[in-house]
């Protein structure tokens, strides 16, 4: 393992031990591994999951998502816990007993409202529970002690499809690679027309070709396990079910590629299934289907490390997430080069999502031709959506590619539907005129998230969440991002406060249409789709909050002093603005 890997497995370390991490640590871990101080202190500060002061014996994250939510029931249940244990969000009790804090979803959309204590999710929140956690924390009663069904997550698949229903036993798809040859199993990928399944859709078979013509010291294989997109869970059940047919994917993915190395890149809110995923690693080794001369073949080595990421949804793209394994802050890259001649430590890099790879060694047993039977001419095979929301079963569901959004919409028992968000809030939102549409690359295309709301939701705060859900993430590297997503989210809050003018909906459209042009990556370019969307599917939701006038002030500049003549003591009439009618 290389020395900025350390960097991270160090810095968790140090996080869980002390509950923090100090200048005194950055500087000891600096000169450990002869890293500049500055990177160190970068890295600690970049990521959500490390924090500078401690963090409480029980330190808890709750989901703000919008599809779960933490207002189960119409009580908001962050406040409540925050009032009954007499601590600030976003602040440990002076006491050191615990902390609060907000966080974006957790992959816990199934299971209602839920948090993360000490890392590990507790599911189903509702009033009485928070009655009851509040009351442990007090008495102080280990994790291991608390109810076992509060922790307990089931899987949820509720269709079954190409991926979900067969059972491959561990081995198969290494035995079929090795029967077809390296060439030939880089043929059958290709004429699979299998496309990354995070949501770009670009082709499978042509990026690993890529990659292997590609000259470097060395090759690798990355599996991107940081599904951050709010609404989306079903890298948590592959990630516990079917870990065997992911770690061949991306060990066949090796062998096409020339690749000795290999990273599963996980979701620092998937942490607690580590211990999981490394007995499988162990297993496989063990079995011959990891290390060296796997499965007896001489020359055929390759091994997987797995990297735990810290709260930063930007990681889930592919360039930030290579900068993150190199053990720096995940700011995304220039493209090109791209990964596949320019990855990790600047050499070729296969970086697929878990999915992707777990379609891959089904294809290679199973044959291209029974993946394309599948789905549609230019999105072949099946797709696993995340359902969440306003319906009787959210969970699971495997679809060939090509059924309408009104068909999901049916088996998922969803009614009276007022909006589909599809792909997450970088997605695309839809009103019911869309319904007929497909789930497809060619149509409306998903890395899997799908998130219903009724009627009763009011769908300019779901925008409005999802703004600010960008502004939180957005990197800060590039000013149209960085700058762009907080006033789009200040344009939102000024309208739903009733402050807002027919202006300010121009301003928005202006402001999203910058944001999405001239940002830097992915997560600008989309970030205002929900506004744009929303402007054009659901303008009655922005109008009806309109003020009568055709401009206000976003905010009043006198008032917005107030601080500085409390910091200075001068608050006499000089030092307040001439105001209008003066
Ligand atoms: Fe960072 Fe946003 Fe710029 Fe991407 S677009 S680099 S997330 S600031």
């Amino acid at each position: 393992m290389t020395e900025h890997l350390h960097l991270l497995h160090i810095l968790h370390e140090l996080q869980q031990k002390h509950r923090y991490i100090s200048e005194e640590s950055i500087c000891e871990v600096a000169a450990q591994l002869s890293l500049p101080v500055s990177q160190v202190r970068a890295v600690v500060a970049f990521y959500a999951f490390f924090y500078s002061t401690p963090c409480g014996h029980y330190h808890i994250l709750f989901s703000n998502c919008t599809s779960c939510g933490y207002r189960a029931g119409g009580t908001d249940l962050i406040r409540m816990l925050s009032q009954k244990l007499s601590v600030n969000i976003g602040q440990t009790r002076k006491d050191g007993q615990l902390s609060i804090h907000e966080t974006s979803c957790i992959g816990m959309c199934d299971h209602g409202a839920s948090l993360l204590i000490n890392g590990v999710p507790l599911i189903h929140l509702d009033s009485e529970k928070i009655e009851q956690i509040t009351d442990l924390i007090e008495a102080d009663k280990p994790l291991n002690e608390w109810p076992l069904d509060w922790f307990h997550i089931k899987d949820h698949i509720y269709k079954r499809g190409l991926l979900l229903e067969g059972d491959l036993p561990a081995g198969d798809g290494l035995r079929a690679m090795l029967a077809r040859g390296r060439e030939e199993t880089l043929t059958e990928i290709t004429q699979s027309k299998l496309r990354g399944r995070g949501g770009a859709g670009f082709s499978t078979g042509l990026k690993w070709h890529l990659c292997q013509q590609a000259t470097g010291e060395a090759h690798y294989v990355v599996c991107n396990a940081d599904e951050g997109e709010p609404g989306t869970f079903k890298d948590r059940m592959l990630l516990q079910q079917h870990a065997d047919a992911l770690l061949e994917g991306m060990t066949i993915c090796a062998y096409v590629i020339g690749a000795y190395q290999g990273f599963i890149y996980l979701r620092g809110e998937y942490r607690y299934l580590l211990p999981h995923l490394q007995a499988t690693l162990l297993h496989r080794r063990k079995l011959g289907l990891l290390g060296t001369a796997i499965l007896g073949q001489t020359g055929f080595d390759f091994d997987i490390d797995i990297v735990v990421g810290a709260g930063a949804y930007i990681c889930g793209e592919e360039s930030a997430l290579i900068e993150s394994l190199e053990g720096k802050p995940g700011i995304p890259r220039s493209r090109p080069p791209f990964p596949v001649a320019h990855g990790y430590l600047g050499q070729p890099t296969v970086v697929n999502n878990v999915e992707t790879f777990i379609a891959a060694t089904h294809i290679v047993c199973n044959g291209s031709e029974w993946f394309t039977a599948a789905g549609t001419t230019e999105s072949t095979g099946s797709k696993l959506l995340s359902i969440s929301g306003d319906c009787a079963a959210p969970g699971i569901y495997e679809y060939s590619f090509g059924v309408t959004i009104q068909q999901v919409l049916e088996e998922c028992g969803a009614d009276n539907v007022q909006a589909v968000q599809v792909g997450g809030p970088a997605g695309t939102l839809l009103d019911q005129t869309a319904f007929h549409r497909q789930i497809a690359f060619e149509d409306v295309g998903t890395g899997g998230s799908f998130m219903i709301f009724n009627r009763e939701r009011d769908i300019l705060a779901i925008i409005h969440q999802f703004a600010a859900f960008f502004a939180h993430e957005s990197c800060g590297f590039c000013t149209p991002c960085r700058v762009g997503t907080t006033l789009l989210k200040q344009g939102l809050n000024k309208i739903i406060i009733g402050q807002g003018a027919r202006n300010d909906m121009a301003e928005l459209q202006r402001v999203s249409e910058l944001v999405r042009r001239y940002s830097h990556c992915g997560l600008g370019h989309t970030a205002a789709n929900p506004i744009l969307d929303g402007l054009q599917h659901f303008p009655q939701a922005f109008e009806q909050q309109l003020t009568q006038y055709d401009f206000t002030a976003r905010f009043e500049l006198d008032a917005a002093l107030q601080e500085a003549r409390q910091l200075t003591q001068h608050d006499d009439k000089g030092a307040h603005l001439k105001q209008e009618g003066d």
